[in-house]
């Protein structure tokens, strides 16, 4: 196992009616700012909800954060959070409302160019307390401390990390997912599943805890995907999937071993240039990776092979190949398809990713730091 440090100071809040906790978790004289996305939380009561559990306390409100949020849009939330001296941010929504928030967190307290914060890596060193309130299960973000934020101006998307956004406490209802549409619940099933790969996927080591944890969260998500799709209020299968995701990426996967990000940071670009939701630009490029990175992952792919869908049968190339069959008729069963021609998309996309990829500084990526520009374009051709 390799050495780690493991932090994570969110409290998770979940359950059925939890909203109505949100008092008990507030500071009572904090002035609040609530922000949250297009009209998804607003129609379903979820943001009135809110209202009423916040009781006597001052708030102000901040909608319209898009998906993938815009840098832009948030900087208007900050002039509003200065404005008005709030100290107190509530995310309502899913990964881009979290993401934006803290990204308005650090930015409020940042004194240079907040796109510092993103191109350059520096963060503040105080942040504005935030809290969520998640509808969507898919990012982590309700209990991680990345975010990911895109310039809309210049196309760039660009993610941060910094243990300053950590949400105090995230309520995770279930209920509150009733209202996804297939095509956000299969996105939030592939993305969970991918953060689940990102870290479990890498060249094997002696780390058992974060391996069997890894395996039981993808045999999860394998097991309640149907039901998740097909019935909406199946409460069991949604607050599975609700966990599942929220563990996926809280760091506890990643202790004691070796971490690949590769397919989220390629995907990054594709997302930016294209407009492809976050979890197909991840569907597009991990088979085409564990192509091109067969030999490199192969003691892992093996063990995903036997413990994660019980492939047993031929040789260790065969039982490899299967496993990455299986995983790309896993996404296509939720409709989500693996490859660039699926998207309209064909050759003409390689360079301009490549280009993005350098000038991001997205040069040695992987576990090994050993995927360079030649091995990126050896993955986008394959996944054409
Ligand atoms: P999202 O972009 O937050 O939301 C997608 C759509 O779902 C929005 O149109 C939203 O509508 C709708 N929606 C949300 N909750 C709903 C509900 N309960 N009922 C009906 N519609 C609902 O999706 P996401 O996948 O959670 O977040 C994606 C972003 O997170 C990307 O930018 C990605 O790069 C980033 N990400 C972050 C991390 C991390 O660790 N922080 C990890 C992976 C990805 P409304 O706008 O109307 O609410
Ligand atoms: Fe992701």
């Amino acid at each position: 196992m390799l050495n780690f440090q493991f932090y994570n100071p969110t409290r998770i809040i979940f359950g059925k009616e939890t909203v109505s906790e949100l008092s008990q978790q507030l500071p009572a004289q904090a002035k609040v700012l609530i922000l949250y996305g297009g009209e998804s939380a607003v129609k379903n009561g979820t943001i009135d909800e809110v209202k009423k559990a916040l009781g006597e306390r001052e708030y102000f409100e901040f909608g319209g954060i898009e998906p993938n949020p815009h840098y832009e849009t948030l900087l208007k939330a900050v002039a509003l959070v200065k404005q008005h001296q709030i100290d107190f941010l509530l995310a309502v929504g899913g990964g881009s409302v979290i993401d934006g928030t803290k990204f308005v967190s650090l930015a409020t307290c940042y004194e240079g160019d907040p796109w510092e914060i993103l191109s350059r890596k520096k963060v503040p060193v105080t942040a504005l307390p935030i809290g969520t309130v998640l509808t969507l299960p898919a990012t982590g973000s309700e209990m991680n401390c990345r975010g990911v934020v895109t310039r809309a101006e210049t196309k760039e998307k660009l993610s941060f990390r910094t243990p300053l956004v950590y949400p105090q406490f995230s309520i995770l209802d279930p209920t509150k997912t009733y209202t996804l549409p297939e095509r956000q619940l299969a996105n939030g099933i592939v993305d969970s599943f991918m953060h689940t790969l990102e870290q479990y996927l890498t060249y094997p080591i002696d780390a058992k805890v974060p391996d069997y944890f890894a395996e039981g969260v993808l045999r999860t998500l394998i097991e309640i995907a149907p039901d998740v799709l097909s019935q909406p209020d199946n409460y069991e299968a949604r607050a599975n999937f609700m966990w599942a995701a929220t563990v996926a990426l809280n760091g506890f996967l990643a202790t004691g071993v070796p971490e690949d990000w590769t397919t989220h940071r390629i995907g990054h670009e594709l997302t930016a240039l294209y407009g492809i939701d976050h979890a197909r630009t991840l569907a597009i490029i991990l088979p085409a990776l564990l192509e091109v990175k067969k030999e490199a992952k192969r003691g892992k792919l093996l063990q995903y092979a036997k413990r994660v869908w019980d492939i047993t049968e031929g040789s260790d190339e065969q039982k490899v190949d299967l496993a990455i069959q299986k995983t790309c008729e896993f996404f296509e069963s939720v409709g989500i398809k693996t490859h660039f021609s699926d998207y309209g998309l064909g050759r003409e996309v390689i360079e301009p990713i490549l280009q993005q990829m350098e000038k991001h500084g997205q040069i040695n990526l992987g576990e090994h730091q050993d995927i360079t520009l030649s091995t990126s374009r050896q993955i986008l051709e394959k996944a054409l």
